[in-house]
C-alpha cells in the first residue's frame, strides 16, 4: 500500500507545503491537505477551475491528485477554544470541524490512518515589528500559530499514525541567528519549534516509533514570506553569500522533505536539517 500524507498549510501553489505535497505525490503517496479556513474557498475554487493544473504536473507527466482538502485552523484545538466572534465570522461559519482535534477525527473517519504528517504553516500578526516593540498578545499569537500548532497536530494525529511514520515541519535560521526584520516573536516561535522537534522526537519515537524532524529552509517568495516585507532582500542576500550561488526552489525543499519522511531516513529523528544552499554555514557575508 502507498503511504498517506496529511499536509497542514497549503492554500496556493507557491509555498513549501505545495512543493512537499508534490514531492510526496511523485513518490507515490496519497495526499490530504489542511487549508486555513479563511483561504479555503479561494483555494478550492482555484483547484477546481484548473488554475493550479500547470503546477500540479509531476515528473511522470501525470497531475498531482489531492484526495481531500480539510478546512483547518491550527490555533484552535477543540470547538470549546473558539471565541464567539470567530465562530460567527462568515468564512468560519460556512465550514465545520476545522479545529485540530476535529480534523484528526475526520481524517480517521475518512481514511483510518496516515503515515506522514507535514506542518507547513506559520503566522505572526506582528512579524513586521521589532521584538522590542512586540506586544504580549502578538508574541503569544506567533507562538500559538507557528509552534504550538505543531505540538497540537502531532498530539492529535499520533494515535492514527502508522508505526514507522514520520512528521516534518519548516523552520528558519532566525531561530538561532539574528535576522533583523523577522520580528513579532517569529524568531522565538521558530526557536520553540526546533526545541520541540527534539523533545517530540523522543516522545513520539518511544511511544509509536514515529520520527520528528524539521527543515530549516532558505528564503522563498511565498505568500507568507511576502507579507513579512523583506523577502526579496533575503533571496538576494542568499544568492550572493551562500556557498551555492543559485536560486533556492521550493521543489528542493519538497525533495528533502520526501527523503526525511521516507524509509531512506529511518535513523534520522530530532534533527534540524538545513536546505538553504548552505547559507547557514557562513560566518561572514562574502
Ligand atoms: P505559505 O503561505 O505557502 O504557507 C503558510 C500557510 O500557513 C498558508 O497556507 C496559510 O494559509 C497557513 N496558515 C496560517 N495560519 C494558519 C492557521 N492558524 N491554521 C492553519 N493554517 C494557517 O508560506 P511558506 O513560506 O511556504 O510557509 C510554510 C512554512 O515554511 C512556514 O512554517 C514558514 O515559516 C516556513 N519557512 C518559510 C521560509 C520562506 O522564506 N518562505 C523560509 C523558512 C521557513
Amino acid at each position: 500500500r502507498g503511504k498517506r500524507a496529511f499536509i497542514a498549510g497549503v492554500a496556493d501553489d507557491n509555498g513549501y507545503g505545495w512543493a512537499i505535497a508534490k514531492a510526496l505525490a511523485a513518490a507515490g503517496a496519497e495526499i490530504l491537505v489542511g487549508t486555513w479556513v479563511p483561504a479555503l474557498k479561494i483555494f478550492e475554487t482555484s483547484l477546481r477551475r484548473g488554475k493550479f493544473d500547470e503546477s500540479r504536473l509531476l515528473p511522470d507527466g501525470s497531475l498531482m491528485e489531492i484526495t481531500k482538502v480539510y478546512p483547518l485552523d491550527a490555533v484552535y484545538d477543540t470547538p470549546e477554544d473558539v471565541p464567539e466572534d470567530v465562530k460567527t465570522n462568515k468564512r468560519y461559519a460556512s465550514s465545520s470541524n476545522w479545529t485540530v482535534k476535529e480534523v484528526a477525527e475526520s481524517v480517521k473517519n475518512d481514511f483510518g490512518t496516515i503515515d506522514i504528517l507535514v506542518h507547513s504553516l506559520a503566522n505572526g500578526p506582528e512579524v513586521t515589528k521589532h521584538l522590542l516593540e512586540t506586544s504580549r498578545k502578538g508574541y503569544l499569537a506567533a507562538i500559538s500559530a507557528s509552534s504550538y500548532s505543531f505540538v497540537s497536530l502531532l498530539q492529535n494525529f499520533l494515535p492514527i499514525m502508522n508505526p514507522g511514520g514520520a512528521s516534518i515541519s519548516l523552520t528558519y535560521i532566525a531561530s538561532e541567528r539574528t535576522i533583523p526584520g523577522y520580528g513579532g516573536g517569529m524568531s522565538s516561535a521558530k526557536a520553540a519549534l526546533e526545541s520541540d522537534t527534539r523533545v517530540l522526537a523522543f516522545e513520539a519515537g518511544r511511544v509509536r516509533k514515529i520520527r520528528v524532524n524539521t527543515i530549516s529552509a532558505g528564503p522563498l517568495g511565498s505568500r507568507a514570506a511576502k507579507a513579512i516585507g523583506f523577502i526579496e532582500k533575503m533571496i538576494n542576500y542568499s544568492y550572493t553569500n551562500a556557498p551555492l550561488q543559485k536560486e533556492l526552489s521550493a521543489d528542493e525543499v519538497g525533495n528533502a522533505a520526501a527523503f526525511l519522511v521516507s524509509p531512506l531516513a529511518s535513523a534520522v529523528t530530532g534533527s534540524v536539517v538545513y536546505v538553504d544552499n548552505g547559507l547557514n554555514t557562513m560566518g561572514l557575508a562574502c
